[in-house]
């Protein structure tokens, strides 16, 4: 009807995207030395939007002298003076954040209403928190006279490529340190956008070095000698094999890893609420979060009620163009990515649970799947074990809280969990034996600078954000 609410798609043509792209070292685009690119995709549509140079060993040491060399000047300016330019960063990324929110959705392929009103105010908030620090950190501030390490190299993945940069470099930069970043290998366009935003801000040459690349180019950065802090956020197997790579070294070390977050619903818990937690929990960004609520857990009592409201919910998302500002399931990041989650799914199927999939158009072109959930799980089940980081919901129940806690925690992961229930009581008695880095109570997915993040067990170890942030990257 005329009064329907319908926004125009978000413009690509708010963006410039260059056909070709090189890495950022010491300040400049450049080639790579062995003049190897790779193409970038949009997820949505197949079609390449940009040809980027590919960094190689010989690349990761010519960053990696870059910013050792700019280390001696950044971290003997007074905090007061990196602040100005963190502050200046985060300005940039507020007045320039319409580009960067259609740049990502194109790269990502998630949708422009999430780009737009979660991941580019998060970037930006980081931004502005670690800049905050920075003066702080000096003298009375900090306590102990607390030094920078020196280099840091920093591997982040694809999921939330420009707030995972913000994650890794804004506390880096707020203690001394400078940095060479690689970002994942199918969304390289945000953090070359951030190449820009350093040199409008006039970041000193070599404070903030860009490698798109492979994870050859990953490996080779935690491994070089002149390294002295590697940050880590993506899979738990590549995780353990940096961990391994980086022990008899004297490298200091975090690493973010996977997850498979319990959603715990209560009998008293307002179901509708909890409906919408549940959705955000594991649909945004397509699932494709760490730590998604990708295994809810609901008091058998309420089990019928609850699935029929989410079922009838799920039926109301719109799958479609990322672009549009009505749009709530964006494109699944890659093929590669697409076909680990048809492969888990059908696993599930082949285990005996049961499917239940929402009807949704799928676009001819882009790499799509359409939000599921299983019934009928067993913790035997790998989709109630493995994290299959997409949009796929396995439910199990229970009776007791005591039987909801032992089954949230019978994980080799221990990233993040949800609790639903009108008693506050009982969300301190269980969130405190739940082994997990982050629980919401009656929200999910709720994320703020102040506040820090990481796991227990096989989510990774060392904390990222807040306070607690800063101390992966000093000596104190
Ligand atoms: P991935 O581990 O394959 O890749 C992550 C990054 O590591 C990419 O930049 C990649 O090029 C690089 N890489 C690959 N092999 C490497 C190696 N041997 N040495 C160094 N770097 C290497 O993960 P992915 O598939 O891109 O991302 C999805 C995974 O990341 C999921 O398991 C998810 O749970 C995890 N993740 C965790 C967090 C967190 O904060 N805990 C956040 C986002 C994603």
């Amino acid at each position: 009807s005329a009064f329907e609410y319908a926004p125009a798609p978000e413009s690509r043509s708010v963006v410039d995207i260059a056909p070709s792209y090189g890495l950022f070292i010491d300040g400049e685009f450049v080639d790579a030395a062995g003049g190897k690119v790779f193409k970038t995709v949009s997820p949505s549509t197949e079609e390449v939007l940009s040809e980027v140079a590919r960094a190689g060993a010989e690349d990761v040491d010519r960053a990696v002298k870059a910013a050792r060399k700019a280390f001696e000047k950044w971290s003997a300016l007074p905090g007061s003076e990196r602040a100005k330019y963190l502050f200046r960063i985060a300005r940039i990324i507020q007045e320039r954040s319409r580009e960067l929110a259609v740049l990502e959705t194109l790269d990502n392929g998630k949708p422009i209403k999430e780009t737009r009103d979660a991941d580019l105010p998060l970037v930006a908030a980081h931004f502005f928190y670690y800049a905050g620090w920075a003066d702080k950190l000096d003298h009375a501030g900090y306590g102990a006279n607390p030094r920078p390490l020196g280099v840091a190299g920093q591997v982040i993945p694809w999921n939330f490529p420009l707030l995972m940069l913000a994650w890794k470099i804004a506390p880096a930069l707020a203690t001394g340190n400078t940095v060479v970043l690689k970002p994942a290998e199918t969304t390289p366009l945000s953090a070359l956008f951030f190449a820009d935003i350093c040199r409008q801000a006039g970041l000193p040459k070599g404070v903030v070095n860009i490698l798109p690349g492979y994870g050859d180019a990953g490996a080779a950065l935690v491994e070089h000698p002149d390294v002295d802090k590697v940050a880590f956020t993506g899979s738990t197997a590549v995780g353990k094999a940096i961990a391994r790579s980086v022990a008899g070294t004297d490298k200091k070390v975090t690493l973010e890893l996977g997850g498979k977050g319990a959603n715990i619903v209560f009998d008293d818990a307002p179901i509708d609420q909890a409906v919408e937690g549940i959705v955000n929990g594991i649909f945004f960004n397509q699932g494709q979060v760490c730590c998604a609520g990708s295994r809810l857990l609901v008091q058998e009592s309420i089990q019928d009620e609850l699935l029929d409201s989410l079922k009838r919910r799920l039926s109301t998302l719109r799958l479609g163009d990322p672009l549009d500002k009505n749009t709530d399931i964006g494109a699944i990041n890659s093929s590669e990515q697409l076909a680990r989650i048809t492969t888990l799914v059908e696993q599930g199927e082949a285990e005996g649970a049961e499917r239940w999939t929402a009807a949704c158009e799928i676009p001819s072109a882009g790499y799509w799947f359409a939000p599921t959930l299983f019934t009928n799980v067993t913790q035997a089940h790998a989709i109630a074990r493995d994290e299959i980081f997409g949009p796929v919901l396995s439910v199990l129940s229970f009776r007791t809280p005591d039987e909801a806690v032992a089954k949230a925690n019978n994980s080799q992961y221990g990233l993040s969990a949800g609790i639903w229930t009108e008693k506050g009581s009982r969300i301190l008695a269980v969130a405190n034996k739940l082994r997990a880095g982050v629980v919401w109570a009656n929200t999910f997915n709720k994320f703020d600078p102040t506040s820090p993040f990481g796991g227990y067990k096989e989510s990774g170890f060392g904390r990222e954000g807040g306070r607690h942030g800063l101390e992966a990257y000093l000596d104190v």
